[in-house]
């Protein structure tokens, strides 16, 4: 029985990770889940599935998760430590669901103990890409792309020679604004934001793919996994979502992967890696499809696509002030603080700040280095807004 755990249980990767999971429970024993807020979810889940350990990222939910957890034999545990030590815990394969930069001690933690990390939280890599993978490399431990596109791209690699990749191609959907006037876009609402074209997704995830702030971390998270050069690196906006990515070669072959957007291909690939196995995902009727399309992104539509440049461009720990900055704003624009095109202006001030500040861009990636750059940019972030605000 192969040991599994899945951080961030109860959110829409985790879940979809759980329904996997539990599609064979004979072939696993479950250590521990996560969550944050949705206590009846995280619980109902770890009595279903046997788990040793069920941990809350919330401090005070704990009486909560203990008393829905009463008569299981399921521990109960609450806060951030508790969380990365369940990560602690022996385990195989470890899937890597907390949305934010929440998610990278608890992956960290895993690739410690020499797990096979499941990574959908591409915070991780674009805040401490090279932290990640040398902690991997010393562990002998394996990070296993989840995000779709970083998983088709895997797909495409597997065998080849990553020497003989001339460059690689995101898909993206061009998100719930694709089609607006651009003069709209500053009067977006948080509702219209959280509407995804084809993903079904969390809400912050859905609101960075209208932004595209959900493709510039991805093509950082292209450039730190796969180690290519940022200018080996394009975007397409593809309405249909059907092709995750493509790869392409010096002999001028282009890979792609096609599928559904279901996130249980991904994560199933990663679950069964290296072998396939039958997933529960709907097959393409290609003829029914009748046609793809392709058009290149709009650079004044998606700013957040420049900033991802500057930060490649600039390295250190510019991806992980990028990230926190862009988590405030985000947070912001759900509370309705600041409007929809507001986030990329935020965003870019605060990247303009960190570059008269070498010292913090500069400084080693190590776990401490990054939660300090995170926390500074955070406040940056704030007074950024507080300035414009006032
Ligand atoms: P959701 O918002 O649906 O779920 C997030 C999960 O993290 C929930 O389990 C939530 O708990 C938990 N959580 C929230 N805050 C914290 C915290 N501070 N500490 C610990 N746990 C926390 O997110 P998604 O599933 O959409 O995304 C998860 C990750 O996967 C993100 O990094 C995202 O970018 C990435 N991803 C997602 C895709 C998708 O299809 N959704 C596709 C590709 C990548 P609770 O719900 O109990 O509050
Ligand atoms: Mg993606």
């Amino acid at each position: 029985m192969r040991r599994v755990s899945i951080f961030g249980a109860t959110g829409s990767v985790g879940q979809n990770t759980v329904d996997l999971i539990s599609r064979a429970p004979q072939d696993y024993d479950v250590i521990a889940l996560t969550g944050a807020d949705n206590i009846a979810q995280l619980s109902k889940d770890a009595k279903a599935l046997g788990a040793k350990v069920a941990v809350t990222a919330k401090p005070g939910k704990l009486a909560e998760l203990q008393a829905a957890l009463a008569g299981s034999d399921v521990l109960a545990a609450a806060g951030p430590n508790a969380i990365t030590e369940a990560a602690t815990r022996p385990c195989d394969w470890v899937m890597s669901a907390i949305v934010g930069v929440a998610g990278l001690a608890p992956g960290l933690a895993a690739l410690q103990q020499g797990a096979t990390l499941a990574l959908a939280n591409k915070e991780s890599l674009v805040c401490a890409g090279a932290l990640m993978l040398q902690t991997a490399k010393e562990n002998d431990a394996t990070i296993l792309p989840v995000d779709s596109e970083h998983s088709a791209i895997f797909q495409a690699l597997t065998g080849e020679d990553i020497n003989a990749v001339e460059r690689i191609i995101l898909t993206a959907s061009g998100g719930a604004f694709r089609d607006w006037p651009l003069a709209a876009l500053g009067s977006a609402t948080l509702a219209e934001a959280s509407s995804h074209p084809n993903w079904d997704m969390g809400q912050r995830i859905t609101i960075d793919s209208a932004s595209m702030f959900n493709k510039a971390m991805e093509v950082i998270e292209v450039r730190e996994f796969f180690r290519v050069q940022p200018d080996q690196i394009e975007v397409i906006i593809h309405p249909e979502s059907l092709i995750h990515a493509l790869v392409g070669f010096n002999d001028g072959a282009l890979m792609a992967h096609l599928g559904p957007p279901d996130m249980r291909h991904a994560i199933g690939y990663a679950l069964n890696w290296p072998k396939r196995r039958g997933l529960p995902v709907a097959r393409l009727d290609l003829a029914q499809i009748g046609q793809l399309n392709f058009k290149n992104p709009d650079i004044a539509r998606y700013p957040a696509l420049k900033l991802a440049r500057a930060v490649m461009d600039r390295g250190g720990q510019m991806g992980a002030a990028f990230n926190a900055a862009k988590e405030r704003a985000l947070d912001a624009f759900i509370n309705r603080r600041i409007r929809f095109t507001d986030m990329a202006e935020v965003v870019e001030d605060v990247l303009t700040r960190f570059e008269t500040d070498p010292d913090h861009i500069d400084a080693a990636m190590t776990l401490d280095n990054v939660t300090k750059t995170d926390h500074l940019a955070r406040m940056w972030a704030d007074q950024v807004m507080a300035k414009r605000a006032g």
